[in-house]
Order: structure tokens, then sequence, then C-alpha cells
């Protein structure tokens, strides 16, 4: 694996062309279009030369920046992998407010936060808005069309059980299924970064780790209990949700019978 960092880093123009003139040719692409308002762009390849100098210099002059991580996997790392972490696509992306709940999907809450909440009426959500995806997520949800269900069911796909869900305003849609993923990881290795969440977590029953900014990271006795369906113990990203993990099973299935997502990222097992 490869990892390519994107740094956009800001300050004092001088020294930011100092920055600059030092590592040029010691990284792929340093951007200087953008020093007279105090900004340099990095984007390069880690095992660069210049990268260690890099973030010493960023330290050394305690420089503001947000970093952004790209792994590239060969062929054979993402055909050999065990277990995957899934990019499950999200019609409702660009909607933020409409989860399962604005659709009227109940939940029964026991604690402070939504870790505590257990669902109590059926899923729903707008049937329209799945277009061409067989697989789904709406916040915290995941959504299967029936056949996605039945080839999974088939394959004997463990860690998960299906219910139904209906279209919020009972409208005629293609046979929709709640995927329900039974099983919860045990913690992931500290070594996963994160940029962690602005605010305090107060809820004694969840860990909320924050913006993950690498691969998911397990030691090999973490996963003795994998099924082909997983859920991390920590929630994570904009929407503070657990992440989805498939076992090399779940994923082949899912490839062969083009039930299609936005990708997978090998888990690094220690
Ligand atoms: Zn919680």
């Amino acid at each position: 694996m490869r990892r390519r960092a994107k740094f956009v880093i800001q300050g004092d123009g001088s020294i930011l062309s100092s920055i600059a003139k030092e590592l040029k040719g010691k990284l792929d692409q340093v951007d200087e279009s953008l020093l007279k308002i105090g900004r340099l762009d990095v984007d390069s390849y880690e095992d660069r030369e210049g990268y260690p100098e890099l973030l010493e210099l960023i330290s050394k002059h305690n420089l503001q920046h947000t970093f952004f991580e790209g792994r590239e996997y060969t062929k054979k790392e993402m055909e050999t992998a065990e277990y995957y972490q899934v990019f499950v696509p999200y019609p409702w992306l660009h909607d933020p407010e409409k989860k399962a709940k604005y659709y009227g999907t109940t939940y029964e809450s026991q604690s402070i936060c939504e870790c505590g909440e257990t669902q109590t009426s059926e899923l729903k959500l707008d049937s329209k808005k799945i277009g061409k995806w067989q697989f789904a997520t709406i916040d915290p949800e995941f959504i299967v069309t029936d056949s996605a269900k039945d080839i999974m069911l088939n394959n004997d796909l463990s860690g998960v059980t299906f219910q139904q869900a209906r279209d919020f305003k009972y409208r005629e849609s293609p046979p929709i299924s709640q995927l329900i993923v039974l099983h919860i990881l045990p913690p992931t290795n500290n070594n996963v970064k994160v940029v962690p969440y602005t605010w305090e977590n107060k809820c004694p029953n969840c860990i909320q780790l924050g913006f993950l900014r690498s691969e998911l990271i397990y030691e090999r006795e973490k996963l003795k209990d994998a099924k082909d369906f997983n859920l991390t113990y920590e929630y994570f990203d904009a929407y503070v949700n657990r992440i989805l993990i498939v076992s090399a099973k779940t994923r082949s299935v899912l490839t062969k019978h083009k039930i299609r997502v936005h990708g997978y990222e090998p888990i690094s097992i220690i």
C-alpha cells in the first residue's frame, strides 16, 4: 500500500516560500500558486525523501494545515485481504437532515446519546431516492433490495439479518429490506488515526473517535470472532456512525452478483 498525502498549509508567505524552495524536487507536487494569500499546497507520496522534512517544518513553524491521506493498494493487496471497510452508497448524502428518523422510523432511547436507541418501527424511507443502488445506507441504517437480500441469504453470510422496510408514503416500490448487522467488533488498534471531534462525548456507553484519517487496524486476535458482516465498536466521521466491515467472502459475493458499493479498503491486521 502506498500512502499519498494532501496538505493545505497556511501561514506567513515567506516561511511557506522557503519551505517550498527547500522541498521542491523532494516531493511530488509543491504548488506555490497561492503563496500570496499565505497558502501552500502539497500533494505527494509519503515515501518521498522530502516527506519527513515536510512534517518537521510544519511542526517547527507551528503551521496551520489540513491533511488528507489517500491510500493506493496493489491488485494483489486488494484481492488477498481478509476483511474490508465498505464505502456504502448514501443517496441522502447531500440532505443531512434526511435520516431514517426524518421519514418516520421510530426509536426508543435509553441514554443521552443515539448509541442507546432501539428501533421500534419498521424502517421507513423515500424509496425513490435509492436509484440504481442495491445496497445503500440511510443514516444510521442499511438497506438492500430484496434481490440483493436473497443473494446474501443464499450465500449464508453470517452476522446479518433482514427485516422489511417501507416507502414512507407507502408508494409502490421494488421491495426493500433493512440490513441489520448483528456483530460488533472489539475496539480498533490505537494506531488508527483520526481528527478528533470538537465536542466532548459525554456518553459513557460509546466511543466517538472522530474523522477517520487512516485505514482501520485490528490485532489479529480481535478478529477471531468476526463474521461476514461486522461493525466497528467506535463511531466515526460526520454522521458519527459505526463503520461496516465485511469478510472477503462477502466482498466476493457482492462483486460476483454486481451488488455495487463505492469501494472497499483492506483492513490492516497486525
Ligand atoms: Zn453513546
